[in-house]
């Protein structure tokens, strides 16, 4: 049996940045373990006929100075910065995002429904954090948008009724614009920047698994197994047992991979969160890539499809991210659907539907030639926020807390976040861990 002090579970962002956080001087043995022959989880790529493909569209959006330092630091000159263009097909046209301040170019009486609707709501009292999205939403946005883009797309998103869905995801990613930006959005064509990814960066060089790449390099000296998964996790003995690594005797537990599949592998566990584990609930997305034998099929840089007739709730253009995932003459785009993890899903049927509705709406054209294509799908892709999350996830991380088990990262911690929060959810789980020792994070923040 092979000991460490930290033993982490999962190489995905959340998991390399607790890695590198720790650092070789905070004096502590560490093992990352990932069943992945490749790092990086869901920031991940793959390489396809001369194309970089990423598991959809991963944009990164740095608001944090410390998150903003690293992702420079990690990357080096390798990173672009780019103002969105994200916009939404619906009626026909496209019109800016977000939709609710941008209504402009939409049939007339489509543009009055919305501003309309959305008026009426001004002087209504702030909507009850505790009620349902779809609540939420009516009293944010009125009849018209909820009806017309806020309740179509989130409903191909989440894949049930939005009267399950509570409020206490969307804190920054749903954006509520002044009454007189709504009326001018309506009027006019305005370029304004909304909500928290009106700009964003992206490597320029390697698709997004760089990112994690770049935290690897990092992990010399066998600190990192690819290839290796968890078969279980004894809490009690402290030993986890690793496909192709053998057991592994550990010290304190970080956990970064799904969570209901770490409780899965976990034992003793008490009847309380097992009971809480089965009010998990997330939904998976199936992400097509494709690389068409045409330069610059868009200029944008993705656009969100709300109504039904199309099978997808999003495509993007990564080609347009950087010019270097795609080969000279060629674009690249994903699309993405998402379903429960109850339904079927026919792969080469999604695929034909993603195409007919990319024809449909004159994104591809009928000549246009996919020269290499690369089906993503993220089992784990959302995490449902329903009305039992909350309280499964308190039994959950008090057991957790005992045990002590870091649970972190989009999955671990089970929550909708981004990859700036895996890394600082990585730098913070670091700290918390190396009491005592200097660990990277400390010397980084100290400009060392
Ligand atoms: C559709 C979609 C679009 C997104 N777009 C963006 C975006 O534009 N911008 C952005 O900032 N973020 C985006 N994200 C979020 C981003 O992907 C995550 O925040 C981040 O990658 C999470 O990293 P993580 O390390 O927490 O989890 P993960 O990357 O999922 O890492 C978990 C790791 O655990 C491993 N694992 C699982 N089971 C086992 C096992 N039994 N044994 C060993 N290893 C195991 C997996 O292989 C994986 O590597 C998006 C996510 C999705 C799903």
């Amino acid at each position: 049996m092979i000991r460490t002090d930290v033993l982490i579970l999962g190489g995905g962002l959340s998991g390399l940045s607790t890695a590198y956080h720790l650092g070789e001087r905070a004096g502590r043995s560490c093992l990352v373990v990932d069943k992945s022959p490749v790092i990086g989880g869901t920031a991940g790529s793959v390489r396809r006929e001369g194309f970089v493909f990423d598991h959809t569209g991963h944009l990164l959006h740095l608001h944090d100075p410390y998150g903003k330092r690293l992702v420079a630091t990690l990357l080096r000159g390798n990173l672009a910065w780019l103002a969105r263009s994200s916009w939404i097909h619906s009626q026909g046209v496209d019109t800016r995002y977000p939709f609710q301040a941008n209504t402009f170019g939409l049939p007339a009486a489509v543009v009055e429904e919305c501003v309309a609707g959305f008026l009426k709501t001004v002087h209504w009292p702030a909507p009850p954090a505790t009620g349902s999205f779809r609540d939420w939403c009516l009293a944010q946005f009125g009849e018209g948008i909820s009806r017309r883009f806020m309740f179509p797309y989130n409903e191909k998103v989440w894949r049930r009724s939005l009267r399950e869905i509570t409020t206490d995801w969307q804190g920054p990613f749903v954006p509520k614009p002044a009454a007189g930006e709504v009326i001018r959005g309506a009027l006019m064509d305005q370029a304004q920047a909304f909500g928290y990814n009106a700009a964003f960066s992206y490597p320029i060089r390697g698709g997004i698994q760089s990112l994690p790449e770049s935290l690897a390099r990092s992990l010399a000296g066998g600190r990192l197994r690819l290839g290796a998964r968890v078969a279980s996790v004894d809490l009690a003995a402290r030993v986890a047992v690793v496909e192709g690594v053998g057991e592994v005797g550990f010290g304190r537990l970080v956990n970064t991979m799904p969570l209901p599949h770490f409780l899965d592998l976990a034992r003793p566990l008490p009847a309380g969160v097992l009971e809480a584990r089965r009010n998990l609930r997330h939904n998976s997305v199936y992400c097509l890539n494709i690389g068409i034998a045409r330069p610059r099929v868009s200029d944008k840089h993705w656009i969100y499809f709300p109504e039904k007739g199309f099978a997808f709730y999003r495509a993007g253009f990564l080609s347009n991210f950087s010019r270097h995932v795609a080969p000279a003459g060629a674009s690249s785009m994903y699309i993405e659907a998402a379903r429960r993890p109850s339904e079927k899903v026919e792969l080469p049927r999604l695929e034909r539907l993603f195409l007919e509705g990319l024809r449909a709406c004159g994104i591809l054209r009928r000549s246009d030639r996919i020269v290499a294509r690369h089906w993503a799908p993220i089992e784990y892709g959302y995490v449902v926020y329903d009305r039992d999350r909350t309280a499964a996830l308190k039994t959950v991380f008090a057991f957790l807390r005992k045990a002590k088990v870091e649970s972190i990262g989009r999955y671990g911690a089970w929550k909708y976040s981004f990859m700036e929060e895996a890394l600082l959810d990585g730098k913070r789980c670091a700290e918390r861990l190396s009491s005592g020792g200097r660990s990277r994070a400390q010397g980084l923040a100290r400009g060392a």
